[in-house]
């Protein structure tokens, strides 16, 4: 019997970068085996872990690109027909209503090769019109807050530091259930001897894992986090030797949070403020404090960045970073979700982590693209797409493994507005919601048949070969890139031979990609960025001397959000709260429907009885902007008045539970009122 061939493989289906071996069996991917020696996950993977294989199989898969007829029909295309209809659609678009008709979607289920070459494309044709919606959903990026203050979008240190510190806070929901590797340090650290706070609307499902556990009010993160540091302000428990020699801007930010109370803060979270007072002492006063961070569910987006801004107040003024076990850990989602942040593909940023106004930046962009600008106005973001191509300003799109009309909140608009576009081209490894509305449908390849680099949660760059062939010839996006870019005559700009060429260029480019290298990243543990040179060793721990500002200082500025929140009413009586599960789809890149997976809901045993509700009984949950069916399930996690519906569900097949938030035109992520009935009507 041939042995089975061991193959270095990345989980994709979150941000935590677990390695494991992709077994092969005459070209099939037959199973998969541990990575003992990974850094990350030490031979252990999650349940999505565990069927990362489902998709590569997958009968549902597509594998030739198909164009739509007039009658709406599709009908099987060459891969040269597809490319010359893309070339010649994209360009006739541009030439008659400027590159700005066109818009580009990327994903953070794509290589950085991709991605890079896919804003790269976008902005050479001239326009910053490129979205990834793992980057705009919701409160957005979770690290980008950090960037404001110390200069740089990121987690200050790797996971696996997490088990040197001394105190650990952790805030946001689910923690257990969606991030089973940081737990894992967790526990290491607890078992250390570490004091581990955490606090979450949910009671975790094994609530020993933590010394304290702070019952906060939904979407209460912010003022928790604001409790703390008001009440280390006011007993000047604060590290001032660090403030004096690595920041700026105190004196302001301490004046301007003597006009907020701790009392309010308890008013808020439910939590009593001698327990605020507590956890800020044991975070200010351990030898080294980590903050960790997930989703959360504040019923406005400034809130959950207000969330994340305080936890890196809280780091300044107790000066943990930069150090081993001190440090702000928010955790990603997505796959790919900082390799796409980094590799900017994104309407308000340049590649690279830079402003637009970045004038080196820009210089060095226009030499290494032969190109003379880069387009210097912002592009339009993704929630704003809907309207812009009901307006007729967009006019032609191509969407790459990103299904905005199943996945987003928006689905509903993105749905109907798509059918407006003179030209539509989805690339994706399933006939998704989105690609049923294109008019050029082109297979993807699965993470299995690709090569190229992502970068984790933990700023971690690891290297994916491509390990098996699709069933027919699947061209990746770079391919697809590339074939286009030479159709409209931009051979100079999009030749390259491999994905290895790709992350040449990006080595040019990026200073913090620099000692990236092809050869250097092929190793099993990869290298963590920033990378600036080519014998650096990458940079696990930041912020060791200096902030990434401009003066290398971090900069205090104190968040300014709105406190107000929806209260429940006669009419809607429940918080209603959502989020991401284990099993949820959005992590896992299937491409399935999220419709095809069964909505439940989470509800107090006493809110329950109230309403006559049995275990497992069908419901009918209703807000003011919509509605939709699930299967109740009874659990003492939920606080009473609280219910939990899965995150992608939310979105319903029988309604739509979302509504923007009024200020920053983005859907409402987080708590909103609800009624629940039973199905039969009450
Ligand atoms: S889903 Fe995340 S935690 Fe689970 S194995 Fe994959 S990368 Fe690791």
């Amino acid at each position: 019997m041939t042995p089975l061939q061991e193959n270095q493989s990345v989980c994709l289906c979150c941000a935590e970068g677990c390695g494991f071996y992709t077994l092969l069996e005459q070209g099939r991917a037959a199973g998969i085996e541990y990575m003992k020696e990974h850094p990350v996950n030490a031979g252990a993977l999650c349940l999505k872990g565990n069927s990362v294989l489902e998709t590569v199989h997958h009968p549902d898969r597509i594998y030739s690109p198909q164009a739509r007829h007039a009658d709406g029909t599709l009908h099987a295309v060459s891969w040269d027909e597809a490319i010359s209809l893309i070339a010649s659609r994209l360009k006739g678009a541009a030439a008659k209503h400027g590159p700005h008709a066109l818009a580009f979607m990327a994903s953070a289920c794509c290589t950085n090769e991709e991605n890079y070459l896919l804003q790269k494309f976008s902005r050479v044709l001239g326009t910053n019109n490129i979205t990834c919606p793992a980057l705009e959903e919701g409160a957005g990026f979770p690290a980008a807050a950090l960037a404001s203050m110390f200069g740089y979008a990121g987690m200050t240190n790797p996971l696996a530091d997490l088990a040197n510190a001394q105190c650990i806070i952790i805030t946001g929901s689910h923690f257990l259930e969606n991030h089973p590797v940081a737990a894992r340090f967790v526990f290491e650290a607890r078992m250390r001897g570490a004091v581990v706070i955490c606090a979450d609307h949910r009671v975790p499902p094994a609530p020993w894992f933590c010394d304290t556990f702070l019952h906060i009010r939904p979407g209460t993160q912010a003022a928790l986090l604001e409790g703390m540091v008001i009440h280390l302000l006011e007993s000047r428990l604060c590290n001032l030797r660090f403030i004096e020699e690595r920041t700026a801007g105190f004196e302001a930010f301490s004046k301007a949070m003597q006009k907020q109370s701790l009392k309010q803060c308890e008013g808020i979270t439910g939590v009593p403020a001698a327990s605020i007072r507590a956890a800020a002492e044991r975070y200010a006063s351990s030898r080294a404090s980590s903050l960790v961070q997930t989703a959360d569910y504040a019923a406005y987006p400034a809130q959950t960045n207000a969330a994340r801004l305080y936890a890196a107040h809280l780091s300044l003024l107790t000066g943990h970073l930069g150090r081993p076990g001190a440090g702000i850990f928010p955790l990603l989602t997505h796959g790919n979700e900082q390799g796409s942040y980094d590799m900017g593909v994104s309407p308000r940023m340049q590649f690279g982590q830079a402003e637009f106004k970045d004038q080196a930046l820009s210089s060095r962009l226009t030499k290494l693209w032969r190109i003379k600008h880069l387009p210097s106005k912002e592009g339009i973001p993704l929630h704003d797409l809907p309207k812009a191509i009901k307006n007729r300003r967009i006019k032609a799109m191509y969407i790459v493994e990103s299904d905005p009309c199943g996945e987003l909140r928006a689905g509903a608009e993105f749905q109907n507005a798509l059918k407006g576009l003179d030209f539509l081209v989805v690339q994706d490894r399933f006939l998704t919601a989105t690609a049923k509305q294109a008019d050029l449908i082109l297979p993807a390849p699965c993470w299995a048949e690709k090569t190229g680099t992502y970068t984790s949660t933990e700023r971690r760059v690891q290297w994916q070969s491509r390990i098996i062939s699709p069933q027919k010839q699947i061209l990746a996006a770079w391919q697809v890139i590339c074939a286009v870019g030479k159709k409209i005559g931009l051979q100079k700009q999009f030749s390259y031979g491999n994905p290895e060429a790709i992350l040449s260029e990006i080595n040019k480019a990026a200073p913090a990609y620099a000692g990236i290298t092809p050869s250097r990243v092929k190793k099993m543990d990869g290298i963590i960025s920033p990378c600036p040179a080519i014998k650096h060793p990458g940079t696990p721990i930041l912020y060791t001397e200096q902030f990434s500002t401009p003066d290398g200082r971090a900069h205090f500025a104190a968040p300014a959000y709105d406190r107000k929140e929806e209260k429940p009413t006669k009419k809607y009586p429940f918080r209603l709260t959502c989020g991401p599960v284990n099993a949820s789809p959005s992590a896992a890149p299937t491409g399935d429907s999220p419709a095809a997976v069964p909505l439940t809901l989470e509800i107090n045993p006493r809110d329950a009885k109230r309403i006559l509700l049995q275990n497992l009984e069908e419901v009918k949950i209703l807000t003011s902007s919509g509605s939709v069916k699930a299967t109740a399930v009874i659990t003492d996690s939920m606080p009473p008045g609280v219910v939990f519906i899965p995150y992608i569900a939310a979105a319903g097949k029988d309604g739509s539970l979302h509504h923007l938030d009024p200020r920053v035109q983005i859907p409402q992520l987080g708590v909103q009122t609800c009624l629940v009935k039973k199905s039969g009507g009450m």
